[in-house]
């Protein structure tokens, strides 16, 4: 079977169907095609229109394909795995923990303060003695480039004060 997009005389659209395109010639030939609205005998093929129907059909899956891009687009998440930490690595953990609670042993938790307190002690304002706390990134940088000696902790730390 065979469709084809028909126009009367007067304008009128419609879908005719034929076995080939030489059944639509022949009874295109033979007048037995009529305009379903007005009757109108002179049909012609009508002008090659884009595929509507099947252009609306579509529609919804392309938005779907969108929604689907954008979702892999999303912003990434910290890198997780399934595994199980490897006990090598635990026991690195442990020895770092370890060695930070010995080092930190002598030092004094300052909290959120350790940026006063350690331009404090850089500028001879204070004695110097070891400290530990809490720095955003700006205020480390900011001590960096004062001068101000500053170290990563490895291991976060639970804060003294919210032990309690
Ligand atoms: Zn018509």
């Amino acid at each position: 079977m065979i469709v084809f997009d028909l126009q009367c005389g007067n304008g009128h659209r419609f879908e005719g169907w034929f076995g080939s395109s030489s059944d639509f010639a022949d009874q295109m030939a033979r007048s037995l095609l009529a305009c379903p609205t007005c009757d109108d005998l002179e049909i012609a093929k009508a002008p090659m229109a884009p595929a509507i129907g099947r252009k609306s059909n579509s529609a919804p899956h392309n938005v779907e394909d969108r929604r689907k891009g954008d979702a892999t687009d999303q912003p990434t998440s910290p890198d997780v795995s399934n595994q199980p930490i490897p006990a090598e690595l635990k026991e690195a953990f442990r020895k770092i923990a370890k060695a930070q609670t010995q080092a930190l042993k002598t030092s004094s938790w300052v909290g959120d303060k350790f940026a006063d307190e350690a331009r404090s002690m850089h500028y001879g304002e204070k004695d110097e003695k070891p400290i530990h706390g809490r720095a955003s990134p700006k205020e480390a940088r900011d001590l960096m480039e004062e001068g101000v000696t500053v170290a990563p902790l490895l291991i976060p730390i639970a804060p003294p004060d919210e032990l309690n």
